[in-house]
């Protein structure tokens, strides 16, 4: 397959100012899939300058809302197009199942498209009147550069999200994707220039976090950084932009518990709670990393979770067959074996996984065995801190007060699931959780219409949904008119 390389700026296609390149890999087998444009700040500058004059005195703010909204729809049909060079582009760049990237990463970028396309236009303020003489509105206002960073586990569907809401709302965009998954990002800007998006509206510079990241989230000319990451690099980003006031919405990571109780539809549980660990190999923000489990059905579910886990197919994330594909990078999968070792170390039991495959076919790979510990203790390393792996804790419970400690005891709030028949307790437990997302039995898919909320250090603001993406993206400006004809009071000298 042949890969955009070179940064997509002011409308144009560039090497690196610095003329530096870096590699992409495919994580199955190491091998180099393209030698990417390398961005620093001098990049980043040149992006922001074109966002910048493309919002200060270009169309895209001020066209009719309704032909911003055919643009974006327009980028939704030709994502369409290219589904499946854009799923194999993710399932070759981040190591990601084809059937996942075929029905899941692709697809959703593409409605994500469709969606706020219909937002454009239906973006709108509020009218006050509580006094007789006076009208006040509220207008809402593209917000201006939109600096976007985004990780590599999900780097189509991560760019969409952001890059979406934020051009629908009459913004111009530099998007900084991962240096791990820069391909399908480089696609999009093919994407928005085939759909006729002005030049300099949307920008990509690829480049590492440490520079080109960190230049972006310090550009004075950005006027909100949109970051998904890692909770420690969001702290970095944030401090950034309080140099120069910018805002900040940054989503984070997560310790999502999947709390099981006696009473749960029990397969529907076990296979509920295998995805929520094992969907991409872990690396998913709401990862469902721990497990509590009523005290009375733990055994009884362990066993279950064991006897399918046992059977799902680690491999080649090519093959159609393959239900866990690779670890996103070499260095994470060193980091997760850590963990395991930490678990044992402090007590946990293992019961399955734990390892690398033994095939010798998958050696050159970045592939981690699906892992399961059980008698953990929620004060463990396993049970608080994000793995980003195919690693599951299990932690029994005696009854809701209980289930709902464990759930608490987290630094993190992304997402919270609760398998229960019984629905006043789901509505309590949901209540009790400190969490921005809950799922009972299952809950759903997600969609841009639903909002998504960290609580604690999982987040700051929200992303997705209508409401809170005109919130987020835009600026808000009240005008307060008076209609009385009496003089203004001033004491006269
Ligand atoms: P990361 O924080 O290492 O990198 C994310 C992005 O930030 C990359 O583009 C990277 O180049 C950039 N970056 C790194 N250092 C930077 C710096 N100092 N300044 C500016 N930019 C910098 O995260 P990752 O390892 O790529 O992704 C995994 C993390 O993302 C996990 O913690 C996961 O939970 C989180 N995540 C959260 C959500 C969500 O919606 N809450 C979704 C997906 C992933």
């Amino acid at each position: 397959m042949a890969f955009p390389t070179r940064m997509f700026i002011d409308g144009e296609w560039r090497d690196a100012v610095s003329g530096n390149s870096m590699p992409t890999t495919n994580p199955a087998n190491g091998e180099t899939l393209a030698e990417v444009a390398l961005g620093d700040a001098a990049d980043v500058n040149a992006a922001v300058q074109a966002a910048r004059r493309a919002f200060d005195s270009g169309p895209w703010p001020r066209m009719d809302a309704l032909e911003r909204g055919a643009i974006l729809r327009r980028m939704a049909d030709a994502i369409e197009r290219r589904l499946e060079e854009l799923a194999r582009t993710d399932t070759l760049d981040a190591g990601k199942p084809i059937n996942d990237t075929r029905a899941v990463d692709i697809p959703v970028a593409k409605v994500l498209f469709e969606s706020y396309a219909g937002l454009s236009d239906k973006i709108c303020g509020k009218c006050f009147g509580a006094q007789p003489d006076n009208v006040s509105i509220q207008i809402r206002e593209p917000m201006g550069v939109i600096g976007a960073i985004v990780p590599w586990n999900f780097p189509f569907t991560n760019a969409a999200i952001k890059v979406a809401p934020a051009l629908a709302c009459g913004n111009c965009v530099v998007l900084k994707p991962s240096e791990l998954t820069p391909l399908s990002a480089l696609m999009l800007g093919e994407i928005a220039h085939e759909a006729g998006l002005p030049p300099g509206v949307l920008n990509i510079v690829t480049g590492l976090g440490a520079d080109a990241g960190q230049a972006l989230a310090a550009h004075k000319g950005v006027d909100k950084i949109s970051f998904t990451g890692r909770m420690e690099t969001g702290q970095s980003i944030m401090r950034a932009a309080a140099e120069h006031m910018a805002g900040v919405m940054l989503e984070l990571g997560g310790k999502t518990p999947n709390i099981v109780f006696d009473d749960a539809p029990f397969d529907h549980a076990v296979n509920g709670v295998l995805t929520g660990i094992f969907f991409n190999a872990g690396q998913v923000c709401v990862s469902a990393s721990r497990l509590l489990v009523q005290k009375d059905r733990c055994e009884e579910f362990v066993g279950a979770l064991v006897a399918k886990a046992s059977k799902l197919r680690v491999g080649n994330p090519m093959d159609e067959r393959t239900q866990i594909g690779c670890i996103g990078v070499r260095s994470h999968l060193e980091t997760i074996e850590n963990y395991v070792r930490r678990g044992m170390d402090e007590g946990a039991r293992l019961r399955i996984g734990g390892c690398r495959p033994e095939s010798a076919e998958l050696a050159k790979g970045c592939y981690f065995m699906p892992t399961i510990f059980d008698k953990v203790v929620s004060c463990m390393t396993i049970a608080q801190e994000e793995i980003f792996g195919p690693v599951l804790a299990v932690i029994p419970f005696e009854d809701e007060d209980d289930a709902l400690r464990l759930a608490n005891d987290s630094d993190y709030g992304l997402k919270a699931s609760v398998w229960t028949r019984d629905v006043i307790r789901a509505m309590r437990m949901a209540r009790g959780l400190k969490a921005g997302r809950i799922d009972v039995n299952g809950g759903g898919n997600l969609r841009a219409n639903l909002p998504v909320f960290g609580y604690k250090k999982s987040g700051v603001g929200a992303e997705l949904g209508f409401d809170e993406a005109a919130h987020e993206y835009t600026n808000s400006k009240t005008v307060l008119i008076s209609m009385s004809e009496e003089k203004i009071p001033w004491p006269d000298a």
